[in-house]
Formats: C-alpha cells, sequence, structure tokens
C-alpha cells in the first residue's frame, strides 16, 4: 500500500507514526510534512490546500490512499477530487464537512437526528436576539455562524455580556460575514470531553475521547489556542458513557448524513458537555483534533492503515480496534508569543534526549531541517512531547521530563497538562 499523508502538523506526524507501523504499507509520503515526519515519510513540497497538485501527485504515484488531517482541504473538496480521479481518500466529501463549516447546519442536522444538545435559535435580527436572551436569561452563549477562526463564541455570564456580543458580532461585524447570523444556545453546564469516531458512512467504531487544554497559561489563562495539551482518556469517559455516546449521537447523526444523501466517512469529532442529564452535543469538527490525534495514536495497538481503508471501503462493521489500556498525555511546547506574533527559526537541540524517556514520543508540529540539518522551529506550536504511563501521573511526568530535557530557549509550554484529572 503506497499512502500520501496531507498535512504538515502533530496530528499527520502521530498518523504517519501510527501508518508507519503497518505490515501493509509499502510507502509513505506527506505533503508537505516537516522535519520530524520527513524521519518516516518522504516530504512532497505540495501545499496542504493545493487540491490539483495533491491529486496530480497522488496519480502520478499511483497512491493507493490518501489521508486527509486538516480541515481546509476536505473543505475545499479534496476527497470529491480524488474520487473523481479514482483515488481512495480518507475523509469526508465537501458536502459532508459542512458539519464543521455552519453552527446552523450542525444543529439542523443535529436536531432532525434527535441528538441532545442546547437549546438553540437563530437570529438575523439583532433586535430579535436581544429579546430572546433577555427571556431566556444568563447564563447564555451567542455564536457566529460561520467560521471566525475559532474566535466566534461568546459564553456570557450576564444579559449585558450578551447584549454586548451581538453588538460585536452582528453589529460591528468583528468576524465578517461569519456574523451575518447568530446562534443564541442555552449554556451546557458540566465537563468538557472531546470524542473521536471512525466513520464509514453507515457504521461508525470509537476511536476514543481526549480532554485537551485551548487556553495558552497555566490555569486555563490567557489567550485561546490551537490546543496546548490534551490527555486520554478522561476520567469522566467510562465505557457506558462511550456507548452512549455512539448510539444516542454519533449513530444517528450518520443515519441523518446518510438520509440526506450526503454519507459522512472519516473522523467525526464530536464537542461534549457532559452534563447532568447525560452528554450533550457542542459542535462537531470533521477530521481528527491536534493535540488530541496525538494522544490517541500513543494508544491505538491495531493496525491503523487497516482501519482507514475499512472505513474507505464501508467495512467498519468488520473490524476490531485494540486499545493500549494504559493514559497518554500529550505537552504541546510552542513559540513564545503564540498565539500573537511569534519567531520563527530558532533552533532546537535535546530532541534525542527527550525522546530516550521511557514511554515518550516526540511529535512534531511546525519543525524544519536548518542548512546543517538542525532542527528549527517552523511555527507557533512546534512541537508535541507525548507519553504513556501506567498513570496519568506517570505520563505527565514521563512527558516533563522529556520536556526538561529540550533545549529551546525560545519555546514555551503549560505546565499543569490534565490537571483537571490529576
Ligand atoms: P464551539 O466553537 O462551538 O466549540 O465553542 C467553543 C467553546 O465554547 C466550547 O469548547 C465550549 O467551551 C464553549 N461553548 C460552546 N457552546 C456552549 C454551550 N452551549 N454551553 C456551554 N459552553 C459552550
Amino acid at each position: 500500500m503506497k499512502v500520501l499523508v496531507v498535512g504538515a502538523g502533530g496530528r499527520e506526524h502521530a498518523l504517519c507514526w501510527a501508518l508507519a507501523r503497518s505490515s501493509q504499507l509499502t510507502r509513505l509520503w506527506c505533503a508537505p510534512g516537516n522535519a520530524g515526519i520527513a524521519k518516516l515519510a518522504e516530504c512532497v513540497e505540495i501545499g496542504a490546500e493545493d487540491v490539483a497538485a495533491l491529486v496530480g501527485f497522488a496519480r502520478a504515484q499511483a497512491v493507493d490512499l490518501v489521508v486527509v488531517g486538516p480541515e481546509a482541504p476536505l473543505t475545499l473538496g479534496l476527497v470529491d477530487a480524488c474520487a473523481e480521479a479514482g483515488i481512495r481518500c480518507f475523509g469526508p466529501s465537501a458536502a459532508a464537512a459542512m458539519l464543521e463549516g455552519s453552527k446552523g447546519f450542525t444543529r439542523e442536522v443535529a436536531d432532525a437526528a434527535g441528538v441532545p444538545g442546547a437549546r438553540w435559535q437563530r437570529f438575523t435580527d439583532p433586535a430579535a436576539a436581544r429579546a430572546y436572551i433577555r427571556d431566556q436569561g444568563a447564563p447564555i452563549v451567542v455564536k457566529a455562524d460561520g467560521l471566525a477562526a475559532g474566535k466566534g463564541v461568546v459564553v456570557a455570564a450576564t444579559i449585558e455580556q450578551a447584549e454586548a456580543a451581538i453588538a460585536e458580532i452582528m453589529e460591528s461585524r468583528v468576524h465578517g460575514e461569519a456574523g451575518a447570523t447568530v446562534l443564541v444556545e442555552e449554556c451546557l453546564l458540566g465537563q468538557e470531553v472531546s470524542c473521536f469516531a471512525l466513520c464509514d458512512g453507515e457504521d461508525a467504531l470509537p476511536l476514543g475521547a481526549a480532554q485537551d487544554h485551548k487556553r495558552a497559561f497555566d490555569g486555563d489563562e490567557g489567550p485561546n489556542t490551537g490546543g496546548m495539551g490534551a490527555y486520554s482518556p478522561p476520567p469522566v469517559f467510562t465505557d457506558a458513557l462511550r456507548d452512549q455516546v455512539m448510539a444516542q449521537i454519533i449513530k444517528p447523526t450518520l443515519a441523518e448524513m446518510a438520509r440526506r444523501g450526503t454519507p459522512f466517512r472519516g473522523v467525526l469529532f464530536a464537542g461534549l458537555m457532559i452534563t447532568a442529564d447525560g452528554p450533550k452535543l457542542i459542535e462537531f469538527n470533521v477530521r481528527f483534533g491536534d493535540p488530541e490525534c496525538q494522544a490517541l495514536m500513543l494508544r491505538l495497538r491495531s493496525d491503523l492503515l487497516a482501519a482507514l481503508l475499512a472505513a474507505c471501503d464501508g467495512r467498519l462493521a468488520d473490524v476490531t480496534l485494540r486499545w493500549d489500556p494504559r493514559p497518554s498525555l500529550v505537552v504541546v511546547m510552542a513559540a513564545r508569543g503564540y498565539p500573537g506574533a511569534y519567531q520563527k527559526g530558532t533552533v532546537i537541540n535535546g530532541l534525542d534526549r527527550a525522546a530516550a524517556v521511557p514511554g515518550v514520543q516526540v511529535f512534531h508540529a511546525g519543525t524544519v531541517r536548518g542548512p546543517d540539518w538542525a532542527v528549527l522551529a517552523n511555527g507557533g506550536r512546534v512541537l508535541g512531547i507525548g507519553a504513556v504511563g501506567e498513570t496519568l501521573q506517570a505520563a505527565r511526568d514521563a512527558a516533563y521530563q522529556a520536556v526538561d530535557a529540550i533545549d529551546w530557549p525560545e519555546g514555551f509550554c503549560r505546565r499543569d497538562i490534565a490537571f483537571r484529572a490529576l
């Protein structure tokens, strides 16, 4: 099997790492990849959003499977373009990827499928939105309907804050046209969990769950980021809860998407609130989260390539996945200044020392090789230091021991990953 992975982050490094263990794999490419991925795969200089060039490469090399990491190429129709070219591609079609692109669409699908979630209403008129907010009371959640770079959500503790959010999103259009329509939602209370399922359009297999840390600094302070760390499984996510999520959220959503003529294949990522009334849906994403993917791949014992092929071919009903029962944890190391302005090209030393810590796996998220083969930072989030341990505490100790072995003065990380569970 010749496989092409699309993307350049820690998620794609973890996918390449898992795919590289498959006995079926004969050749692995990654477009565009990074310095860590280059140890496992041949990196190809094609951007993850250059659909035409990716399809051209896959055709020229007779690639058997394309695996798409990030959401952008999915929304741009990479899976559809591969299908037209007769190339197997793991991920949802552009139509099915709408589950991530519009919050209103997601809520419509979820309601039609009977998926438990927050009470919600959609508004294009600010006055009507304000009246609804006053009627419902606080706390309440205001969301821009469209993609707002992950920033279009305000969890308002008071009616005044919610009304201010309406003014900013709808009237000042701080997120542009994404704010032309807003959703006002009931505020769900509980623990947040990210839950992943491998889907073949009809059937789904649980891929595990994780909790992540979106804020930049310890104690959940500071600005929102792409994710500063994750661990799996979250102690709240019992086997019974997993079965409930599959039965009440994932499978009904698959059935509704199929009924609409846009069956969902790929990874369905459900952002859930575990409330006193059970799990409720906050949002869907249509791909693995990053760094959650790193935490999940550290625990997967089955052949990932075989599972992805089965998902593409509608054969998931015949597949079972085996998992390491031990917990995993990932600490993200980012360039100082991230998620604001940061420097690129700083030198990272000590990666081999870090990787030698028992139980540790170092994933690269944003690195390149310098002219003298030094590893250089090349992004905001730069490394994912993953570890598996007999206990979550042991995994965390190993991960931080590896972090401390890395010599990179221009980097930083949170020191409290998994604090909720410990
Ligand atoms: P979203 O972009 O929809 O995932 O929202 C971003 C974050 O806002 C989520 O991860 C939650 O922490 C929070 N959030 C969104 N919707 C709700 C809700 N209905 N109730 C409570 N918190 C929410």
